[in-house]
């Protein structure tokens, strides 16, 4: 996409958006509610027309190409299948009408890549959720696309069957090798699906990268809390020392590695992930490449199997949340102890921006909520 609006009556979706999708690769665009994810899908599929702009697919420019000629399929949230036709005849049906000759052969073929082959001669209504979006998926595969689209497509489904078809999909576009462009509000399913994430906001891509990359290295303060939590510490920047910078912040001095940290001068916002931090009981020893915070009150604690996760308020810099694995059984400190954090420098980042936001905490996510 190079340089799209899109303007509705009164408001403006997406301002200029650039965006270019590798062939072949998986890719998720991922914001909350009302970002301009679908509207970018719709354009791609060709069933909104931008106001300025160009749409191009392998090279071609296709933003005056009507949506059924575009090399697209969409796969939606509902499945829409034919309720009158056998499985089979759902997904041949697409190849059937533009007179493919073996079109029974390779809706068997998809049929055999989702694994529902054997159900080939079943009607729609006498399948699963998960079975009729495998179908719904094998009928969208079948054609080939240059691209194949998919709009939440997995958000009516249960939450194992939701996770079970996540990693059948990533294998599925590994087999077949067509560009997949996933839309999501959902943070792990685009993390664990994609090789590339769009991270989306207010109709812009704040960053994009692959989803280890964007995780440990959020540039902005929206990034940093819609995938994942993120410890956000603001100060002026009040040295430079060999590799890293020194924050000050509230009175403590915090090392953030250069080469991870946006900015090097002026007032900083950095950030630290939960599962990244320590937990200590007595104030540590300084030590070189470990930042410390502290001491500090429990205010929380709360196991969630995996890990615990506490909140810790510490006077002057707010609160703090570090998870720990659970590797003793019960909590290793309680509600009200005084403690401190640390972690090592390494782990830190720094923003390009301040640690002003839409999204507070990762709990605000919608991650397994519809919209
Ligand atoms: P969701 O996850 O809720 O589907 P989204 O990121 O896909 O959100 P879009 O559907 O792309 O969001 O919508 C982006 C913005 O454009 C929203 O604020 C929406 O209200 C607005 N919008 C979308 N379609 C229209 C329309 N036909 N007329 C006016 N505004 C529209």
């Amino acid at each position: 996409m190079v340089g799209v609006t899109k303007r509705f009556p009164g408001f403006t979706a997406l301002e200029g958006l650039n965006l270019t999708i590798p062939s072949g690769s998986f890719f998720a665009l991922l914001g909350p509610s009302g970002c301009g994810k679908t509207t970018t899908l719709r354009l791609v599929a060709g069933l909104e027309e931008p106001t300025a702009g160009r749409i191009l697919i392998g090279g071609k420019d296709v933003t005056d190409t009507k949506s059924y000629r575009r090399p697209v399929n969409t796969v939606f949230q509902s499945y829409a299948l034919f309720p009158h036709m056998s499985v089979l005849e759902n997904v041949a049906f697409g190849l059937k009408r533009r007179g493919v000759r073996d079109a029974g052969a390779r809706a068997h073929e998809a049929l055999r890549l989702v694994q529902l082959d054997h159900l080939s001669a079943r009607r729609p209504i006498q399948l699963s959720g998960g079975q009729q979006q495998r179908v719904a998926l094998a009928r969208a595969v079948v054609n080939r696309p240059a691209v194949l689209l998919l709009d939440e497509p997995l958000g009516a489904l249960d939450l194992k069957l939701r996770r079970e078809m996540q990693i059948e999909l990533k294998q599925i576009q590994n087999e077949v090798g067509l560009t997949f462009l996933h839309v999501t509000h959902d943070q792990e399913e685009a993390m664990t699906m994609a090789d590339t994430v769009a991270v989306m906001n207010r109709g812009e891509i704040e960053q994009l990268g692959a989803p280890e990359e964007l995780y440990e290295l959020p540039k902005t303060a929206f990034v940093a809390n819609f995938l994942g939590r993120s410890n956000l510490l603001t100060g002026p920047v009040v040295a430079s020392k060999g590799d890293t910078i020194v924050v000050d912040v509230a009175g403590t001095k915090i090392e953030v590695p250069k080469a991870r940290a946006q900015r090097h001068a002026g007032h900083v916002t950095i950030g630290v992930r939960p599962e990244k931090l320590l937990l200590h009981v007595s104030k540590p020893q300084p030590a070189a490449g470990v930042n410390v915070l502290g001491p500090g009150r429990v205010i929380d604690v709360s196991f969630t199997g995996v890990s615990t996760d506490y909140l810790i308020d510490v006077p002057g810099i707010g609160t703090m949340s570090l998870f720990a694995q659970n590797m003793v059984f019960g909590p290793v400190v309680q509600t009200g102890s005084e403690v401190w954090v640390a972690w090592t420098v390494d782990h830190g980042f720094g923003l390009s921006d301040g640690p002003s936001s839409d999204v507070s905490t990762a709990s605000d996510t919608p991650t397994e909520t519809d919209d």
